[in-house]
């Protein structure tokens, strides 16, 4: 399990409860006028950094940034990069990323692909096949995969088994890279630039088949300041003197739109695929599936960032300018595929797309570790919910009176930590105090 995918700075928190109300799996608490965390529920998406009017939460580790280093640097670059800069060829923001100082930044594009190639093909095979549990849903949002694992660990079985783009990119780019300067795979580093705090963790999460992963990551938002003023700087150069400005990237739109809700499924040719975003929209839609409804449905996109990636709280521009830099992109490079099917039918053949994480295994690492509650508990916390003003007021520290009563039964909290039952005790000492002096 990870320490925490966000941490709270206590000298800036004012104990408002607006991340205590927004976060989607009740992981926050007031205590003593401050923000406290229960670590083992959050499952890193970010809403509470959305909300907090102080900034008093950050994503654990995203402030690290490029660390000085002897190793190969590698920036692996989610297209949402791209969306930031307005106007920018994707080929100058990878430019800069080594005027930065990366040895290399690999483009996750061309992985994409080759991932919307692998989900065709298993469907494909399993159309027929009546045990496969349809829907079946799309693995690459982090948050989505801990939520249903968390709240809904019947449906894992229904999230589809390959590895996440970002996990094909580990396959072969650390090899190939540690082949070429004959060094040892332990001396490339490989950094994910994400807008995604549940990834800022990487090498440190919860997600088996991330175990081996890009460690570290960096927010699209800590590299966006350095990364403008380079990208500011390449479009001055002269380019006969950078020549592989226009070699080093085959310009294409599929991977910029994906990071729109709906880019995943854009490009696929699936007939009954859907794409939901937005944590509220992606809850409400994970109910209905658990309620057995879809189920003609072959694919199901989810996004836990409104308006998908865009959206994510990691990013540095509005996403509404985002998706329309996207649009700008899908204009000028088309959505053409750039890999031979033939060569990646071998890869999948080959089982090379396959996770090797089964949904059990997610299962037993990020279930609620909570104790389990008995019937007696059940009972205790119906009878204190029943004696609280019902008023889901926050005031005592939990979300809502039932999470807690439910943490006054598991012993995160005390009973007069609400209002009414303080003033019943208060009420009650006064009476006792006036009966001895009379
Ligand atoms: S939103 Fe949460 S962390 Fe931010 S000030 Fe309010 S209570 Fe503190
Ligand atoms: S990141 Fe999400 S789950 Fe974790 S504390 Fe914040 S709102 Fe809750």
């Amino acid at each position: 399990m990870p320490s925490a995918y966000v941490q709270f700075e206590e000298k800036y928190c004012t104990g408002c409860t607006k991340c205590v109300r927004a976060c989607p799996t009740k992981s926050i608490r007031i205590r003593n006028q401050r923000a406290v965390l229960l670590e083992h529920l959050c499952i890193g998406c970010g809403e509470c950094i959305r909300v907090c009017p102080e900034g008093a939460i950050s994503p654990v580790m995203s402030r690290r940034g490029l660390e000085k280093t002897d190793k190969i640097t590698v920036a692996i670059v989610s297209p949402i990069l791209y969306a930031q800069f307005p106007g920018v060829m994707p080929c100058d923001v990878l430019m800069s990323l080594n005027h930065m100082g990366f040895d290399h930044a690999i483009d996750l594009s061309y992985y994409l692909e080759m991932y919307q190639y692998a989900v065709e093909r298993f469907i494909e095979q399993n159309r027929e096949r009546k045990e496969t549990p349809w829907p079946l849903i799309s693995p690459i949002c982090p948050v989505v995969k801990r939520l249903i694992a968390l709240k809904h660990p019947g449906l894992l079985d229904h999230i589809l088994p390959l590895k996440r783009p970002v996990a094909l990119v580990e396959s072969g780019i650390r090899r190939e890279i540690s082949e070429q300067y004959a060094v040892s795979e332990d001396d490339v580093l490989l950094y994910h630039l994400t807008p995604c705090p549940s990834k800022v963790t990487y090498g440190d999460t919860d997600d088996p088949e991330d175990r081996s992963g890009l460690n570290p990551a960096i927010g699209v938002n800590d590299i966006f300041p350095r990364l403008l003023e380079e990208v500011e700087a390449t479009r001055e150069m002269d380019l006969n003197l950078y020549p592989y400005r226009h070699l080093s990237f085959i310009p294409n739109a599929r991977g910029p739109l994906w990071a729109m809700s709906g880019g995943e499924i854009a490009g696929m040719n699936i007939d009954r695929a859907l794409a939901v975003s937005g944590l509220q929209e992606v809850k409400k839609y994970i109910e209905k599936i658990e309620m057995g409804l879809f189920q003609d449905t072959e694919y199901i996109e989810f996004r836990a960032c409104p308006e998908g990636c865009i959206g994510g709280p990691l990013t540095a521009v509005d996403k509404y300018l985002a998706r329309s830099t996207v649009q700008k992109l899908i204009k000028m490079f088309g959505l053409g595929r750039r890999i031979q099917p033939r060569k990646l039918r071998r890869l999948y053949d080959r089982g090379w797309f396959f996770s090797q994480t089964k949904p059990s295994d997610y299962r037993e690492e990020i279930e609620d570790k909570s104790r389990s509650l008995t019937i007696e508990d059940m009972r205790r916390i119906e009878y204190i919910l029943s004696q609280t003003p019902g008023h889901d007021c926050a005031a005592c520290g939990a979300p809502d009176c039932r999470t807690f009563a439910e943490d006054v039964v598991r012993g995160y909290a005390r009973l007069t930590d609400c209002y009414k039952f303080a003033l019943d005790q208060c009420r009650d000492s006064n009476k006792f105090s006036d009966k001895t002096s009379e």
